[in-house]
C-alpha cells in the first residue's frame, strides 16, 4: 500500500473516529460492560483500501499475535461451511477479539469504527437512509452521526487503489476471510 494511501486512510478513520466520539458523549454512550459484543456481527467489508490497511496493521503486528490471529481466522472460516449444513448462522467472534478486546484496534475497518450510534446517509440520487444504533442508544434525541463524508472519501480512496492496481474484482469480506487471505498474501511474499 502507498505511502499516501495509508495516510489517507489513517486521517479518514481519525476523522470517522473523532465525530464518533463526539456524538456519543451527547449520548453518554460507551460500549463498557456490554453483552453483546458486536465482534460476533457478520459484518462485511467491501473495500480493498480497508483490506490493506488492516494489512499494514497485521504486518507490524507481534508474530505470535499474528499467528493466532490467523489460526482463528481458519477456524471462523471453516465454521461457515458448516453454517451452510446446519441451515443456520453461528454466533462468531471475530479473529481480531482477545478477551473481548480488538488486538488490531489501530487498523479496525469502518464499520467496526461507526456501529453503535444512529446515523444517516446521503446516497449518490440524494435519497437520505437513516438507521437506529444498537440497543444502547434506541432513540435520537441527540442527532444522527451523518456517514456521509466517510462513505464518499472512502469511495474516492478505493477508486484511487483500484486504478493503481487494476483491481476490478468485486469485494465482500468478514474480517475472518480477510485474515485468511492476509496469510496467503503474506506466506507468498515469504516465499
Ligand atoms: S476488527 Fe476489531 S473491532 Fe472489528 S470486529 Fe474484529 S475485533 Fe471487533
Amino acid at each position: 500500500m502507498k505511502k499516501e494511501d495509508i495516510e489517507r486512510m489513517r486521517l479518514l478513520y481519525s476523522e470517522m473516529d473523532g465525530a464518533y466520539d463526539a456524538l456519543a458523549g451527547k449520548y453518554g454512550f460507551s460500549c463498557d460492560g456490554c453483552e453483546d459484543n458486536c465482534c460476533t456481527q457478520r459484518f462485511y467489508h467491501h473495500a480493498v483500501a480497508e483490506y490493506f490497511y488492516l494489512l499494514e496493521g497485521i504486518k507490524k503486528a507481534d508474530p505470535e499475535l499474528r499467528e493466532q490471529i490467523f489460526r482463528k481466522s481458519m477456524v471462523v472460516t471453516e465454521s461457515y461451511w458448516h453454517e451452510v449444513q446446519a441451515g443456520e448462522v453461528f454466533k462468531l467472534m471475530c479473529p481480531a477479539n482477545f478477551d473481548g478486546l480488538c488486538s488490531v484496534y489501530e487498523w479496525r475497518p469502518m464499520i467496526c469504527r461507526l456501529h453503535g450510534l444512529p446515523h444517516h446517509f446521503t446516497m449518490p440520487d440524494g435519497t437520505v437512509r437513516k438507521s437506529g444504533g444498537c440497543p444502547r442508544t434506541n432513540d435520537d434525541s441527540n442527532g444522527l452521526l451523518d456517514r456521509t463524508p466517510f462513505y464518499k472519501e472512502l469511495a474516492e480512496i478505493e477508486k484511487s487503489m483500484r486504478e493503481d492496481m487494476n483491481y476490478r474484482q468485486r469485494f465482500k469480506k468478514t474480517t475472518a476471510q480477510m485474515f485468511v487471505d492476509m496469510q496467503m498474501e503474506l506466506e507468498m511474499e515469504e516465499g
